[in-house]
């Protein structure tokens, strides 16, 4: 990367970068951090790539009877302060370089949030759409078999993310006791309650994302019931989402699926969106009046919280969208050239590592408890959850006013820190 493009994104100077290339879209905001606090390029070279990527070819014998080879992945960005740890996506457009920077966006989250682990992330090139629950059971075993020398309570601890869930999760926790001889509840989180996982982690993202959009509302003297809000995509995050605000007596004006949006100025009905829903998020099926993806972004709102995937909002759409906050549930939906666009409007953005990192928090607090097989209330995991949001997303705000800097720019440079630090403790650079 050349220094010119980490001095503009430092300095956030105006000329926007074309963006959407996520791997280098984070190197370039890896290195800008770096270079803000003063670390040498050497510390830039180890953190700009995961420490160890596998990727693995897994036969499934299909419903059919014919077997077909899935690819998968899985990067562990840095184990400098513990072992590593985040999801595992099944869908059609995984490639490495997303999973690489999902794992370093991980390790970020971490960071924020003071969590012993650094980054990871796994993910499979299918679409469980279209697969049957045996072919999905056979895949995500296959996929276990395929990492378990790398992955384990101590070494690399996945979790749910897009397309994946508490079933996944018990299968590939199944999978990995028998593959050790031995119960390691511990190898995985996100797990259903009855096999060890933990109250509040279904919602916890969502907890953790309305968390940011009432404290980012409150610095504009703004009140969550007073708000009007955009949720794009309807999946675990989206909807627990659309329905906090919807309990807390927001608006949410608009929803959306891979399919298109609905909006209403008056509001919808959430749970009854909820209802009609199938397990993949998928609900505008069951309607009429659906409007395109690109026209959903730039509706009229207070808050868009983007909850699907990367690269959503762009330099095409960034200077039509309407809301004066972003709230970033999904990870990477807003494009480095976005991000100037909404700067320059004066949008207040609260990036994905802050806003959605309830669902790694909770799933620490999943392995706290597993390690010691002692449970909690779901009580004492919101309230633990609630001021770590809290004391992080201020965090991010007090940096981003100190150095006069993005809130990107700022949870980049608060989250790599202790990894810096770290990684001289122990002599590596
Ligand atoms: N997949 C979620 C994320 O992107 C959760 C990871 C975890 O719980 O480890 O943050």
């Amino acid at each position: 990367m050349s220094m010119q493009v980490s001095k503009r994104l430092a300095a956030g100077a105006s000329m926007p970068a074309p963006g959407g290339d996520v791997l280098t879209d984070t190197q370039e905001a890896i290195h800008a951090a770096l270079s803000r606090l003063g670390y040498s390029d050497e510390v830039y070279e180890l953190l700009k790539e995961p420490i160890r990527v596998l990727t693995v070819r897994i036969p499934v014998r299909m419903d059919s009877g014919e077997v077909q080879v899935f690819t998968g992945y899985r990067a562990q960005h840095n184990d400098a302060i513990g072992p590593t740890k985040g999801g595992i996506r099944f869908h059609p457009n995984v490639t490495l370089d997303e999973v690489k920077a999902l794992s370093i966006w991980m390790t970020i989250k971490c960071g924020i949030f003071n969590l012993p682990y650094g980054g990871a992330k796994g993910g499979i090139v299918c679409d469980p759409r279209t697969m049957s629950i045996g072919e999905q059971e056979r895949l995500a075993r296959g996929y276990v078999r395929a990492v378990s020398q790398i992955v384990g309570p101590t070494k690399d601890i996945p979790a749910p993310d897009v397309y994946t869930n508490p079933q996944i999760m018990a299968w590939m926790y199944d999978e990995y006791s028998r593959i050790r001889e031995s119960d390691s509840p511990n190898f995985i989180t996100g797990k259903p309650l009855v096999l060890g996982g933990s109250r509040g982690r279904d919602k916890a993202t969502a907890l953790g994302v309305v968390i940011a959009i009432r404290e980012a509302a409150a610095t504009r003297n703004q009140k969550v019931e007073d708000l009007r809000v955009l949720v794009q995509g309807f999946g675990n995050v989206g909807s627990n989402v659309a329905l906090l605000l919807h309990e807390m007596g927001a608006k949410v004006v608009g929803i959306s699926d891979a399919g298109g949006g609905l909006y209403d100025p008056k509001g919808l009905n959430i749970p009854d969106l909820i209802d009609k829903k199938d397990s993949f998020g998928m609900v505008t099926s069951n309607f009429r009046n659906v409007m395109k993806n690109e026209e959903f972004l730039v509706q009229p709102c207070d808050v868009l919280v983007p909850a699907a995937l990367e690269n959503q909002i762009t330099a095409d759409n960034a200077d039509r969208v309407q809301a004066s906050i972003v709230v970033e549930a999904a990870n990477g939906p807003t494009t480095p050239a976005a991000d100037e666009i909404l700067a320059k409007k004066n949008v207040l953005v609260v990036p994905d590592v802050v806003a959605n990192a309830g669902g790694v928090t909770v799933s620490y607090f999943e392995w706290v408890q597993n390690n010691q097989g002692w449970y909690w209330t779901e009580e004492e995991v919101n309230q633990r959850l609630e001021k770590m949001m809290v004391e992080s997303i201020h965090n991010i705000l007090r940096t981003a006013k100190r150095y006069q800097v993005s809130t990107r720019l700022a949870a980049y440079m608060v989250g790599i820190r202790p990894y810096a630090e770290a990684m001289r403790w122990r002599g590596w650079i």
